[in-house]
């Protein structure tokens, strides 16, 4: 059985006091699950968000993180940073990381290696651009993507690792993939990852959907056999909308 998940990535949203609010909010309206439920928002308020959730199962992940252990490197933050203020688990590979800062696939490998080395999660972010869907090569960018960020890393490393799938073009433009594209993608990405390690390395990875899930069609996605579970954007800032497809799962 894999674990099932959904993380509400925040990105560049709410103050300290939003924060606070939202994360009380969410904490008195969490409905019962076996689902892993984890939030991330931004570097500065993660320490509240921490000890807000102190007495709560909703864990606490970074939005990225620097691959080296400390130095020059002005305005980054190191693993160990956040592993000592109790964050254990990263998103690396996001497409607005991808996009607007550069990130190529040689640097997300460092910082993945980084990350498992200090036994941290990764939730490891990739998809395809529309142009590639269009041109339907969506298949080998997404393999690419797995072989160049994550198949440097040993069988035993997968168990550090989740899977977020997120076509770019699904991303904030309220335009979601279909559950039979969702589930299509995350049956390749499965017997991709089988073929490079083993069968038992590709069953037990947990492999999520994100782009443009909301509450009214969280369901029919998290339906599919080889979708794990949710990376929620917009959706993940409204507690109800959070709850609603914690619930769906
Ligand atoms: P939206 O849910 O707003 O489309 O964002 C998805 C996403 O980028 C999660 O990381």
């Amino acid at each position: 059985m894999r674990t099932k998940i959904v993380a509400g990535n925040w990105k560049m949203n709410n103050n300290r006091d939003e924060t606070e609010t939202l994360l009380a909010e969410l904490s008195a309206k969490l409905p019962d699950t076996d689902a892993q439920v984890i939030v991330a928002p931004t570097f500065v308020n993660l320490e509240v968000s921490t000890r807000a959730l102190e007495s709560s199962t909703i864990e606490v992940a970074a939005q990225n993180m620097h691959f080296a252990e400390n130095g020059a490197y002005t305005g980054e933050i190191s693993a160990d940073m956040l592993l000592n203020i109790g964050v254990d688990t990263v998103i690396l590979g996001h497409s607005e990381r991808r996009a607007y800062f550069g990130e190529t696939d040689e640097l997300l490998a460092k910082k993945v290696k980084t990350a498992v080395d200090k036994h941290m999660k990764v939730i490891f972010c990739f998809g395809e651009e529309l142009e590639e869907r269009k041109s339907g090569n969506h298949f080998s960018v997404v393999e690419n993507q797995l072989k160049n960020g994550l198949f440097h890393l040993d069988a035993q490393a997968w168990k550090h690792i989740v899977l977020a799938y997120e076509p770019v073009w699904a991303i904030g433009t309220g335009e979601t993939a279909s559950p039979e594209q969702a589930q299509e993608m995350h049956a390749f990405i499965r017997n991709t990852i089988a073929k490079k390690y083993n069968d038992s390395v590709a069953d037990a990875v947990s492999i999520l959907y994100g782009g443009s899930v909301k509450p009214n069609n969280a369901s029919d996605i998290f339906s599919k056999p080889d979708v794990d579970g949710g990376l929620i954007g917009g959706a993940s800032l409204k507690a109800d909308d959070f709850v609603a497809i914690i619930k769906a799962i």
